[in-house]
Order: structure tokens, then C-alpha cells, then sequence
């Protein structure tokens, strides 16, 4: 899962930029709606946690534009505490959820994770598929009751692929949601990675489409 973060206090945005890193997300960060707006546009993000006071343009001129465009990207939006005003006019404008400052980190990541799940229709916990459980919050993997050791990398990219069960997933797409947008988006590690994914979860979890990419078949 790929996050674009946009928030102007430096000191704010660092925490946000580990915390959220550190529960497992891509995170790109900017400090103001001008550089926001371009990047929700061209990047295909997860989420999105949207400041509204910014530099440049305020963060609801950027989320309108973006749901003009027809852009549905979820986004939990960041108001000042006590503000009713701005949260209203933040769901006007198509917000999925806010979050008043100060808040928890905590809190933070389980609004998050509510808005990504509902935009893949899943029910909230945890992401199963037969005896194979991703638990978002903990960032484990288990087998029953084995568990699993995955690299931040390998977490990400098995939770993309748990949440589009039986969707052809392209290497570009899957580089797209599983890296930062300074990384080096070589699609080719891909291969590496879904090659370990197989190698702790079984052959036969992910098929290779040739030519078109992969698909998450899910423990039977
Ligand atoms: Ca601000």
C-alpha cells in the first residue's frame, strides 16, 4: 500500500512519515497543495492523509479538484481541533474521513486502514484468505499457527495482493503500490519478490499470467 502524506508542519510530517512507514505503508510526503495535487493526479496511491491549511492551495481546493477529476483515491482529511466547520466542508468536498489535531498515531492508522478496506469492500480485522491471516495492525503473517517472517517489502506487496484476490495484478502495478516515488521502480525486483512470497507460502498462492502479471489465488 502507497500513502501520499501532505502536511506543512515539518515536525508533524516526519512523525507521520515513520509512523505510517514503520505500520508497513509507502509513504510519500509534501508540504503544500501545489506539489499534492500534481502527485494525487499521477500517482496511483492508496490513501491519502490531507492536511487542509496549506501553503499554496488549501486542502480542500486539492481534494476538489482531485474528485472533479474523478479521482476517488480515499482520503482522511486533518482539521484543526473544534473546527465542525472545516470537517463539514471537508466531507462536502469528498473526504472519507477526519481526524482532528491533535490525535493519536494509532487512531490515525486504524481510520486508514477502515478507508482502504472499504474501497476493497472487505470486512474489518484482519485480511484472511483460507488459513493464511495478514493482520494489519500487528504487521504479522500467519499460517495457522505458524508464522511468518516477511520484509517490510514483502508485506507490502502480499497486502496488495490480498486485497485484490483474483484480479491480474501487471509488475508495473504492483511497483506502483509497493514502492515510493523516489525508489528505483525496477518492475524486474518483482519477479524477486513474488518468487519469495511463493517460496514462504507455496507455489501455487500466486500464478504467473504470462505477459500480463500475477494473480493472488489464495490458499484453497
Ligand atoms: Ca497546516
Amino acid at each position: 500500500m502507497r500513502l501520499l502524506v501532505v502536511e506543512d508542519d515539518a515536525e508533524l510530517r516526519g512523525r507521520l512519515k515513520q509512523s505510517l512507514a514503520r505500520a508497513g505503508f509507502a509513504v510519500d510526503a509534501v508540504d503544500n497543495g501545489v506539489e499534492a495535487g500534481y502527485l494525487g493526479t499521477q500517482e496511483p496511491y492508496d490513501a491519502v492523509v490531507l492536511d487542509l491549511g496549506l501553503p499554496g492551495r488549501s486542502g480542500l481546493e486539492v481534494l476538489r479538484q482531485w474528485r472533479n477529476d474523478a479521482n476517488t483515491v480515499p482520503v482522511v482529511i486533518l482539521t484543526a481541533r473544534d473546527s465542525w466547520q472545516e470537517k463539514v466542508e471537508g466531507f462536502k468536498a469528498g473526504a472519507d474521513d477526519y481526524l482532528a489535531k491533535p490525535f493519536h498515531m494509532e487512531e490515525l492508522m486504524a481510520r486508514l486502514n477502515a478507508v482502504i478496506r472499504r474501497r476493497h469492500a472487505q470486512p474489518g480485522g484482519e485480511l484472511r484468505s483460507g488459513d493464511l491471516v495478514l493482520d494489519e495492525e500487528r504487521q504479522t503473517v500467519r499460517r495457522g499457527t505458524h508464522n511468518l517472517e516477511l520484509t517490510a517489502t514483502e508485506f507490502r506487496l502480499l497486502r496488495y495482493f490480498m486485497l485484490h484476490p483474483g484480479r491480474t495484478l501487471s509488475k508495473s502495478v504492483l511497483t506502483e503500490h509497493v514502492y515510493e516515488y523516489d525508489a528505483d521502480k525496477d518492475s524486474n525486483v518483482i519477479e524477486a519478490y513474488v518468487r519469495r512470497l511463493r517460496q514462504k507460502l507455496g507455489r501455487d498462492v500466486i500464478r504467473t499470467r504470462r505477459g500480463q502479471g500475477y494473480v493472488f489465488e489464495g490458499i484453497r
